[in-house]
């Protein structure tokens, strides 16, 4: 099966509505250029109305978060799936490990979260990885395994006929040192076969995003990994060329 590329990129908490206005106009140049592929932003959630009046159609839009909660209540500075939606996303990050290390979400926090989005009818884009001390003590399988295995839980292998997974190296986040492709790839086979050991039609069909540092020279090397099928990207999504020449690269590997 050809699965589709999907390039995300994940703004985190940065923008404005000027900065935001400049980006945007830049990406959507030259939409018909990505017809193979999917792009998707995820701006802050105060900008996500904006964001999807200027996105012009050609980008999706995903949030970066949601609530656990699936019913609107006395939740104090919680956003409802429900809400995203009438907003315009599509797609919502949960366990971004970001969330997971400094706002002390755990397996079964994400799990409720991952549940909660897929109720509101977004696609949930679940985040696994392991820190640098898990991956050289050999640990990175059974990490992964019970990230992912505490969603399979909570929600059945069913669930991911409409999720993706994004493999995030902690320790590739942000600083500049990338998985190599032999990395990427035999992680990513190793999700791949927790999900065909319960249904192997879900586990072709699942989009696997690679995250960590990727950008535009590296982009084409990781995206040709048999089970890498797009991107999470972070700080490369907030400069619209280094953007483009991944969206670019996904374009050229696509057989759409
Ligand atoms: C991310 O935050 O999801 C991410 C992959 O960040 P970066 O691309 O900056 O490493």
């Amino acid at each position: 099966m050809s699965r589709r590329y999907l390039i995300a990129g994940n703004w985190k908490m940065n923008g404005s509505l000027s900065a935001n206005a400049v980006l945007l106009s830049e990406l959507s140049l030259q939409q018909d250029q990505y017809s193979g592929m999917d792009r998707l932003v995820c701006p802050p959630a105060p900008y996500l109305e904006s964001v999807e009046r200027q996105l012009g159609g050609g980008i999706l839009l995903g949030a970066q978060n949601l609530s656990d909660q699936t019913k609107a209540g006395a939740f104090t500075g919680e956003v409802l799936g429900d809400m995203l939606v009438e907003l315009g996303c599509r797609y919502v990050i949960v366990g971004h490990s970001e969330r997971r290390a400094l706002y002390g979400e755990d397996d079964a926090t994400v799990a409720r979260k991952f549940a909660a989005a897929q109720a509101a009818g977004l696609i949930p884009i679940l985040c696994v990885g392991e820190t640098l001390e898990e991956r050289e003590s050999g640990a990175t399988e059974a990490v992964l395994g019970r990230q992912l295995g505490a969603v399979l839980a909570a929600s059945g292998v069913g669930a991911f006929a409409k999720a993706v997974i994004a493999y995030e190296p902690v320790w590739a986040i942000g600083t500049g040192r990338t998985a190599t492709t032999e990395q990427a790839q035999t992680t990513h086979a190793f999700l791949r076969g927790q999900l065909a050991a319960q249904d192997a039609k879900i586990a072709n069909s699942t989009q696997l995003l690679y995250g960590g540092s990727v950008k535009a020279d590296n982009a084409a090397s990781l995206l040709s990994c048999d089970d890498v099928d797009g991107g999470l990207i972070g700080g490369a999504s907030l400069k619209a060329a280094e953007f483009l020449a991944i969206c670019a690269a996904a374009q050229a590997l696509s057989k759409n």
